[in-house]
């Protein structure tokens, strides 16, 4: 049996091998690294998570990317900002486009009376003349008091008013 000799210039050619297979995995090890912190700063603003995240990874390899993958947040913090954007303008475009509880038709939020059906829908300010809606307490621009529904004339014709007037005619000599 012939003796296994190995020469120097083997060994050497080895040990580059070597060094070359651990420097490269080194490189993606420190890559992925890299590549999930910048991930997990986009995702959440807890410092703790990042750190905790990026050392899971850095600790795990490649099998801990794939499970960071999964557990990660969904959606990036920009992204969850522009749908917050977007589901508060769309929230303030249907308050803006309240419809007539009557006629269903739409009408504006500072409408007193539904141009379609004529049904009243808020009532005017004693105060500042602003619309108001006649469940609430007070103004909320001026402070002034809402009349209680039974002073509100909401829907009343305004006959009373001028029987009043006429009563006060007819009393003068
Ligand atoms: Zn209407
Ligand atoms: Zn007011």
């Amino acid at each position: 049996m012939p003796e296994l000799s190995i020469g120097p210039e083997i060994l050497q050619a080895l040990q580059n091998t070597a060094l070359a297979i651990i420097g490269y995995f080194a490189i993606i090890w420190l890559c992925i690294g890299i590549w999930t912190f910048n991930d997990i700063r986009q995702r959440t603003r807890n410092w703790f998570a990042r750190i905790l995240a990026t050392l899971f990874v850095l600790g795990t390899g490649l099998a801990g990317v794939v499970i960071y993958m999964l557990l990660r947040p969904k959606e990036t913090l920009r992204v969850n900002f522009e749908r917050e954007l977007e589901e508060e303008a769309l929230l303030q475009d249907l308050e803006e486009r309240q419809a007539c509880p009557v006629c269903k038709r739409r009408v504006h939020e500072d409408y007193l009376l539904c141009p379609h059906c004529e049904t009243h829908l808020k009532l005017q300010c004693r105060g500042c003349s602003r619309p108001i809606v006649p469940t609430w307490k007070a103004c909320p621009y001026c402070t002034t008091p809402v009349p209680t529904v039974q002073q509100q004339t909401i829907g009343r014709p305004a006959a009373p008013v001028a029987a009043t007037a006429a009563g006060d005619f007819l009393e003068q000599p």
